[in-house]
């Protein structure tokens, strides 16, 4: 018995890595009863039945981190938002969605501006600023021209790391030169097949360095913050965190209430008005949806 980690299914082939050798494994039929499968980025034990063809089967799968239904992957350490400054237009509002959704399910996010050679120093800075001040690691890049790709590089080390964001603001061309070489992000949400069908397709990991696996996913963009209880929505913007407490009211929404210590917060300016509003937005989108 050896335990490796799945990289890719397709049916019922799976393909596992271990030691850096590739195995082409089937799983155990029991998987099945139990209503469980292995999916990409699963830690497997296997059984190695033909070395020299490097065939094995999966006899367990380990408890995992976290897993994801669309697109199908398990144990996503990192996640990359990566917003472009211009062409597509900056979405911030996006990014504190994606934000929520990493916070929600406990993977590191890290911010990638790209585009950066498209927009003047400030604006970059002060969008920049806003994220670091609240402590996440914001990253600035210009992938076309592979500026900080290498400090990018250094993050994904000892992580299964996925990059998500809009179409157009630069994930494969990022994925492109950190792994040097020329994939598509085909891990879709959901391709239309010839029939028009939604199929749901896996997530391929690709290995990039010792434990160091990038997913080919251009995004978890199914996600919904209203799965979110409307009543923890701000303990995901953490900055707020600190004043949640505070509030006269128990259950303070932060929008309308007097005495409210996150309101106060943004009129001392510590926390930025822009974040506040984006809060208030999504909350409001919540109450016109009851
Ligand atoms: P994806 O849809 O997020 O995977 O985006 P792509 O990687 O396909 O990039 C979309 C377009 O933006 C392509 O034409 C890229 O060449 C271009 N692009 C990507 N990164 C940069 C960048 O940093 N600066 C500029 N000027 N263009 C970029
Ligand atoms: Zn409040």
């Amino acid at each position: 018995m050896q335990t490796g980690i799945v990289l890719s299914n397709i049916s019922d082939l799976y393909k596992v890595e271990l030691n850096n050798i590739v195995y082409d494994c089937n799983a155990r039929g029991k998987f099945k009863s139990n209503d469980i499968s292995p999916v990409s980025g699963d830690i497997v034990d296997i059984d190695i039945i033909n070395d020299e063809k490097k065939t094995g089967v999966i006899t367990k799968i380990h408890d995992r981190k976290n897993y994801f239904k669309r697109p199908k992957m398990a144990n996503l350490s990192q996640i990359i938002l990566v917003v472009s400054m211009k062409m597509p237009k900056v979405d911030l509002e996006l990014l504190d969605k994606q934000l929520i959704f990493a916070e929600y399910n406990h993977v590191k996010p890290i911010i990638c501006l790209n585009k950066i050679d498209l927009e003047n120093e400030e604006k970059i800075e002060y969008i920049s600023n806003i994220y670091t001040q609240i402590g996440y690691k914001v990253i600035k890049t210009n992938a076309k021209e592979g500026i900080g790709v290498e400090e990018l590089k250094k993050e994904l080390q000892n992580n299964i790391t996925a990059f998500s964001g809009n179409s157009g603001v630069g994930k494969s061309t990022l994925i492109n030169n950190i792994l040097e070489t020329d994939i598509t992000l085909e891990g879709e949400i959901s391709n239309k097949n010839k029939r028009g069908k939604n199929t749901t397709t896996q997530v391929k990991l690709y290995k990039i360095d010792e434990n160091s696996y990038v997913a080919d996913t251009p995004g978890f963009s199914t996600f919904d913050v209203k799965e979110i209880d409307k009543k923890e929505l701000a303990k995901y913007f953490i900055e707020f965190r600190p004043y949640l407490n505070k509030c006269e009211y128990g259950d303070c929404s932060h929008i309308k209430e007097e005495k409210c210590a996150v309101k106060e917060a943004v009129q001392q300016g510590k926390i930025s008005k822009a974040r506040y509003e984006r809060y208030c937005k999504l909350w409001n989108e919540y109450v016109s949806k009851y």
